[in-house]
């Protein structure tokens, strides 16, 4: 393109009758206009100026052609010509020049370019040209915003070289001006949409970062304290999803407008991501009047949005990063900001305040992610089976599968802490699969042990998981009765209706659905009607509280009791002693699960357990 563009040059020139002369003889105007867009594109400018300049001069001394050339030099959008002695002072201004800039060449004439144009040459465009004259070269990028009498601002781009006389002796410069006001507002079009939101207006990524960048360049005053906070709407893809993209776009533009209510004037906002806004108050000294500010977002976004024919609610966490004087990094501060939502989310609280070492445990969270796709890839990960007994028959009749994950450095890592990690990121589904596979298979060797699998709510959203789960049980020959699935209460608030479709499919299937760590969360007794649960567990911490409390065992007696009501078995977990599970005999509980009855253990010595007990019962010793 490049090439093509300066050959076409060089073919106009030699057309046009020669370069070294400067006898254009016949106008060849496309070929004359190409030379200017050259000119202005800032390729083969020398040679294009050279042309143009020779031309103009010409024209300016012979009348008959000076008309047509004239038009053409508009018709290029080049303004006007113009040359200088040897000292910068302007010595001859086409015609051109009182309409671009505003002034007769003669109150410019025997003046430097500075002089003329002074503070309209955009920076560093004085610079340029002052050293550009003075040191004889050519010059290309010297912009200038020039007011003409029309009153319509525009911008002016000055092209320049050096011109000799004979001998080759520096006689001054010479060049065009070229009208470049439409560039100029192209580029600040593009600026615009560079850093800026299409759906609302504010900032975007970019341009927060950007504008946050510049605040941290500029440092802090004593008496300044920036504070910076990301609102994050709590599942909002959840809404595109339930609602539509259009609707989507519609809550996140009534969130911007409340936001931008909420905020003051010197407060700058953006929107980061999806779901997630950003706000920079420049000065929050006294600090109330922010967590005034963060009650005022919530309470706000809090009030229905309307979507067409639908009213609908959504909840936000806030994370808040006070700016230190010596932060320099924006994707820092950024992060802290994030980090101290995360920890909110994880505290259940809606507002929080990034504090020192949060940052350090978000990085050994990311490790521990990367770590866990390692074991997983890695095939390091195992499953620990656990016992439940029935108290009626005293039988062991299922086993509760738990991931085991021996970290080659840090030995055992907890479920409770590596699962909300996957869960997280989106690990958990190929990591359920893994062990839904795993517990399929060892539980062929397991007698006649049902085995229960834990899943996490985000299984259940996955879409493909009902047929996962059939194809797991063709592939192993699995029989669907010896698989029981736990999920906890959160699954049930999540997304009721689909959670329930969900929950009904896998009955169809034939497998058992247990409701696990009942009465820790808030499941009312609605739920507990509308879902096909087989098995209500009781958690530990009931049952730990029940041999304290003076009332031993109320609590579980009405457990036991609801669940029965409902037609579920009560399972009581974490049972550590004897008196536990005899208070949960009396009370006509079920079936236990705790250390007590058995310790997590591999397939295998499960199986011995189960091989010991059945020889038992055969000999009639339980
Ligand atoms: P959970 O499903 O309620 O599992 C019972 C937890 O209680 C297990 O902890 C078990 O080792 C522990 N436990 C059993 N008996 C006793 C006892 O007598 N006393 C005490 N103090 N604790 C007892 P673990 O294995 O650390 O698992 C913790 C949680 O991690 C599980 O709670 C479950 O929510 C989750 N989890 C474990 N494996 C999986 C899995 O494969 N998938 C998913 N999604 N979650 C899992
Ligand atoms: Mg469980
Ligand atoms: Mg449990």
């Amino acid at each position: 393109m490049v090439g093509g563009l300066v050959a076409a040059c060089l073919w106009a020139g030699f057309a046009a009758g020669g370069l070294d002369n400067g006898d254009f003889g016949q106008p060849a105007s496309p070929l004359f206009a190409l030379l200017v867009a050259i000119a202005i594109s800032g390729l083969g400018g020398t040679l294009a100026i050279g042309l143009f300049w020779h031309r103009a001069r010409r024209m300016a001394g012979v009348a008959s052609s000076a008309e047509e050339l004239l038009e053409e030099v508009a018709h290029a959008g080049a303004e006007f010509v113009w040359e200088t002695d040897t000292a910068g002072r302007l010595t001859f201004l086409s015609d051109g020049f009182e309409r671009s800039v505003g002034l007769a060449p003669a109150e410019a004439i025997g003046r430097t370019w500075l002089e003329v144009l002074g503070q309209g040459l955009v920076d560093p465009a004085q610079r340029t040209i002052a050293m550009a004259i003075a040191g004889r070269r050519s010059f290309r990028d010297v912009e200038a915003s020039v007011v003409p009498a029309d009153g319509q601002s525009r911008t002016l781009r000055l092209i320049g070289q050096p011109k000799h006389g004979g001998g080759g002796s520096f006689t001054g410069s010479r060049g065009v001006a070229v009208d470049i006001s439409d560039i100029v507002k192209a580029r600040e079009r593009l600026g615009f949409v560079d850093r800026h939101d299409e759906l609302t207006g504010l900032l975007n990524r970019v341009g927060c970062m950007r504008l946050l960048a510049a605040r941290l360049r500029r440092g802090r005053r004593q008496d300044e304290q920036p504070v910076l906070l990301v609102i994050d709407i709590d599942r909002f893809r959840g809404v595109n999803e339930a609602f539509g993209a259009a609707a989507g776009d519609n809550v996140i533009r009534q969130v911007a407008e409340r936001i931008r209510v909420c905020a003051r004037e010197s407060d700058t906002i953006g929107r980061i991501g999806g779901g997630e806004f950003f706000l920079l108050r420049p000065h929050a000294l006294p600090f109330d009047p922010i967590l005034d500010l963060t009650r005022r977002l919530e309470q706000s976004l809090e009030e229905p949005f309307s979507v067409p024919e639908e009213s609908l609610r959504i909840t936000c966490h806030i994370g808040l990063y006070e700016i230190a004087p010596d932060d320099r990094e924006p994707e820092v501060c950024l992060r802290r900001a994030q980090v101290a939502i995360s920890r909110g989310r994880r505290d259940g609280r809606s507002t929080h305040l990034f504090m020192d070492g949060m940052d350090l445990e978000a990085r050994t969270m990311r490790r521990l992610e990367e770590e866990l796709r390692e074991a997983i890839a890695g095939n390091r990960l195992a499953l620990a089976y656990q016992p439940q007994l029935a108290l009626r028959s005293g039988r062991f009749v299922g086993a509760e599968a738990l991931l085991r994950w021996h970290h080659h450095d840090h030995g055992f890592i907890s479920p409770t802490r590596f699962i909300p990690v996957a869960e997280r990121t989106g690990l958990v589904v190929p990591l359920s699969r893994w062990v839904l596979r795993q517990a399929c298979q060892d539980s062929r060797r397991l007698g006649d042990l049902c085995i229960s699998v834990n899943l996490s709510p985000i299984d259940l959203a996955s879409p493909d998981f009902v047929d996962a789960v059939r194809e797991t049980l063709a592939r192993t020959g699995t029989d669907p009765d010896r698989l029981e699935l736990e999920i906890t209460e959160g699954v049930l608030i999540e997304d009721t209706e689909s959670t329930l479709d969900v929950l009904l499919q896998l009955k169809r299937l034939g497998l058992r659905i247990a409701l696990d760590d009942f009465g820790t969360g808030y499941a009312g007794l609605g739920y507990l009607q509308m879902f096909p649960f087989d098995k209500l567990k009781i958690d530990q911490s009931i049952i730990r509280r029940s041999g304290r409390s003076r009332h031993a065992g109320a609590i579980v007696r009405s457990v036991v009791a609801l669940a029965h009501e409902l037609g579920l078995a009560a399972c009581a977990e974490g049972v550590e002693s004897r008196e536990q599970l005899e208070l949960l005999r009396d009370e006509g509980c079920d079936l236990v699960q705790g250390f007590y009855a058995g310790q997590p253990m591999p397939a295998a010595q499960m199986r011995g357990v189960v091989d010991r007990q059945t020889a038992l019962l055969a000999t009639g010793q339980t």
